[in-house]
């Protein structure tokens, strides 16, 4: 085996220099734990950024996998398919009367909502309603259209021009966004929680809102859960806390059980517009995705996950609240489920690098927020060891007024 410095200069050499990547070369994973090619273990408290809810190779969706690729690997969407078929009635059956489209991404999810919306209201109301009126600090993806709808211009830097369409008002401003709705409005897409923008929950009385302010105008509610969907909430869809329903969900990330897959569910009159030819994705419902998919959703709906997502990340929540009372330092602790977040008022880039030194992964957004994002399966032994290295982290760092 070469050694990890030589594996990272290849990497470095052949791939793209799109990612910032951890000095780990990591080969194996088992539940909450990787394993890097020199043999170190590391607690992971990124699970892939939020695709491993069950943890790396769950023995339901490799052994769902396994039986699958000796089936069928890949057939086009010219024909029907068993695996798609099955994860399609789980989802509508899970969330709303619907229809499902199949795809590979989280950023193509979105980019088909968006497509629908528009697709819908040209059809139901003319050509002029087009418009999707998004949120500042959101994410939806690395398509021109998806970063058209991003609503952080650090990310459309140098690629412009996107594509127009799309209109920002500020998060949890009801305000806002009832002011931005115009007779060109076609659609609202919101994250339930924005993930990327550093783990912000909608409000209730904001969601609510807003559902009504688009029953009101014949405007779709776009529910972007790529991120906080299937579970990471600790109710199957984010949407289900906040007791409202979406016209469009988009879904991604967790869906494939770690392979890679998304679809979006729309209200059956909405996805009626999408007819042969309208849209389409050659990989889009892969059967060993898909088969995955339905193993990953039956052990999250029958295997107790979802209650001790709801249950361990109570108790995750305190532990970081107990480091937010020792540090002045750390500004808040928040988040829903297992997708929380603590706030530095210092780049948390340092943390995240002498964690991973001391056999822990944890992630860092918007340059001060440490996102944690660790599998659904996590346990309290693995939340007290977090609670212990960044008890050493964040002491030393006071100690040494790095700041
Ligand atoms: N939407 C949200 C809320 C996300 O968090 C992400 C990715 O982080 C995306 C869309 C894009 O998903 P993907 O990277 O699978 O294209």
């Amino acid at each position: 085996m070469d050694s990890t410095e030589k594996l990272i200069r290849e990497s470095n050499k052949y791939l793209m220099n799109t990612y910032r990547r951890f000095p780990v070369v990591v080969q194996t994973g088992n539940g909450c734990v990787v394993r890097d090619v020199d043999g170190k273990e590391y607690i992971d408290f990124i699970s892939g950024l939020g695709v491993l809810g069950l943890g790396h190779s769950p023995s339901s969706v490799v052994k769902a996998i396994k039986e699958q690729a000796g089936k069928l690997l890949h057939i086009s969407n010219l024909f029907h398919s068993l695996p798609q078929i099955e994860l399609a009635k789980m989802l509508v059956e899970y969330s709303f009367p619907g229809k499902v489209f199949f795809c590979n991404s989280g950023a193509e999810a979105n980019e088909t909502a968006i497509k629908l919306a528009r697709k819908y209201s040209r059809e139901k109301f003319g050509f002029e309603r087009f418009e999707i009126i998004c949120m500042e600090n959101s994410f939806h993806g690395r398509t021109l259209a998806t970063l058209a709808a991003t609503g952080q211009e650090k990310f459309h830097k140098g690629f412009e021009p996107l594509p127009h369409g799309f209109k920002h008002v500020p998060f949890n401003d009801i305000v806002s966004l009832e002011r931005a709705i115009g007779s060109q409005t076609c659609a609202i897409i919101l994250e339930p929680i924005q993930g990327e923008g550093g783990v912000i929950p909608a409000d209730s009385d904001y969601m609510r809102s807003v559902r009504e302010i688009c029953n009101k105008n014949n405007i779709l509610l776009i529910l972007d859960e790529v991120q906080v969907g299937l579970g990471r909430t600790g109710r199957l869809f984010a949407y289900q806390h906040y007791d409202i329903k979406p016209d469009i969900l988009s879904l991604g990330k967790a869906l494939g059980g770690g392979l890679p897959l998304g679809a979006i569910i729309a209200k059956e009159d909405i996805a009626e517009v999408f007819t042969p030819g309208s849209h389409g994705s050659t990989f889009g419902g892969n059967p060993v995705s898909c088969a995955a998919g339905v193993a990953y959703m039956r052990s999250l709906l029958k295997e107790g996950v979802l209650d001790h997502c709801a249950t361990i990340s109570e108790y995750f929540l305190d532990t970081l609240l107990r480091l937010k009372n020792k540090y002045r330092f750390i500004r808040s602790v928040r988040g829903m489920g297992l997708i929380l977040a603590m706030e530095l008022d210092f780049e948390a880039d340092m943390v995240v690098e002498m964690a991973m030194k001391e056999g822990v992964l944890i992630n860092c957004t918007q340059e001060r927020i440490l996102r944690f994002l660790p599998p659904l399966i996590i346990n309290r032994d693995d939340i007290d060891l977090l609670y212990e290295v960044l008890d050493g982290i964040f002491n030393r760092i006071e100690g040494k007024g790095y700041r």
